[in-house]
This record gives structure tokens, sequence and C-alpha cells, in this order.
């Protein structure tokens, strides 16, 4: 059972900060990044 409905972190490395929530990936930033450059979109401007 998890705690709590609202539970926002990455699912890849567990942080709670900087969730991105977009295409229902729920990651964070820096691992957002990564899968985005492994998948080839490269929309991301840092
Ligand atoms: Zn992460």
């Amino acid at each position: 059972m998890y705690k709590g409905k609202g539970t926002r972190i990455c699912r890849n490395c567990g942080t709670a900060r900087a969730i991105i929530r977009k295409y229902g990936l729920r990651i964070c930033r820096r691992c957002f990044r990564e899968m985005a450059e492994s998948i080839g979109f490269r929309k991301y401007g840092g």
C-alpha cells in the first residue's frame, strides 16, 4: 500500500525533486534528459 495518493517521485532514481509528469513518465529532470537522449528526443534544451 502506498503512503498517500499524491506521491510524486522519480520512478527511476526515487528523488522527489523536479519531477516531470509530461507524457506520463513521472521522472525527474535528470533522468528525463537521459531517457530523452536514449529515445532520440532532443527537444529538451537545458
Ligand atoms: Zn530521476
